[in-house]
């Protein structure tokens, strides 16, 4: 099966062809069928799997139905995997214009702040430093988000981040039931290594009726 057998639009293909990708992957060829008919999905999937473009594609497909700023918040546990989800977002979506921000702990808050300013369509955080500027930074708000990634929710579980990300979901649009387009709300995909019971509290808490994708 190609990218295109799954459903996936023709400029996305193309950055997928010219990141050099040939054929999807296990976790992209369950993932991103589900994730198109707008299903909350919990991926069960290791670095490695190719599971960034399991979430990315089908998120760059419905922002490209419907650009707006602030369409997408993913949450990483690291700085480090923060950049890297933000290049892969930034290469899939080159041929569609999308535009990523990062924010990350240690680095100026002004400067995301100016970055927020220019309105990305998604924004890539650790959760600490998305709170501080939800709660600092005049003008930036999440009410209109369309889709929520918990990437890695095991490190982000692990690294104590569970209280923070509790406090972020609080101001996030209402969950959608599956298939839903409702405009004030959003769908939210969960990869985590790992299903451990912190892990299945965290998807009770921010998914709805998710399919879970095990590779
Ligand atoms: P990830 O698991 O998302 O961190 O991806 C691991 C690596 O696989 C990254 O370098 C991706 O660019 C690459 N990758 C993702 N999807 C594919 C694919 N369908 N074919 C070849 N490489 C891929």
């Amino acid at each position: 099966k190609s990218f295109r057998d799954l459903g996936v639009i023709e400029q996305l293909c193309e950055a997928c062809e010219q990141m050099g990708y040939k054929e999807p992957t296990a976790i992209q060829r369950e993932a991103i069928p589900l994730a198109l008919e707008g299903r909350d999905i919990i991926g069960i999937a290791e670095t490695g799997s190719g599971k960034t473009a399991a979430y990315a594609l089908p998120i760059l497909q419905a922002l490209m139905a419907k650009p707006q700023p602030l369409h997408t918040l993913v949450l990483a546990p690291t700085r480090e995997l923060a950049y890297q989800i933000s290049d892969a977002v930034t290469a899939l979506g080159s041929l569609i214009a999308a535009r990523s921000a990062v924010l990350v702990g240690g680095m100026d808050m002004v400067s995301q702040a100016i970055a927020l300013g220019k309105k990305p369509h998604v924004v890539v955080a650790t959760p600490g430093r998305l709170l501080d500027h939800l709660e600092n930074t005049k003008g930036f708000s999440l009410r209109h988000l369309k889709y929520l990634v918990l990437d890695e929710a095991d490190r982000l579980l692990d690294l104590a981040f569970g209280p923070v990300i509790d406090k972020i979901l609080r101001v996030l649009p209402p969950s959608l039931p599956p298939g839903s387009t409702d405009p004030n709300g959003r769908h939210t995909a969960l990869y985590s290594a790992t299903l451990s019971s912190e892990v299945a509290s965290l998807q009770r808490a921010s998914l709805r009726s998710p399919v879970k994708v095990d590779i």
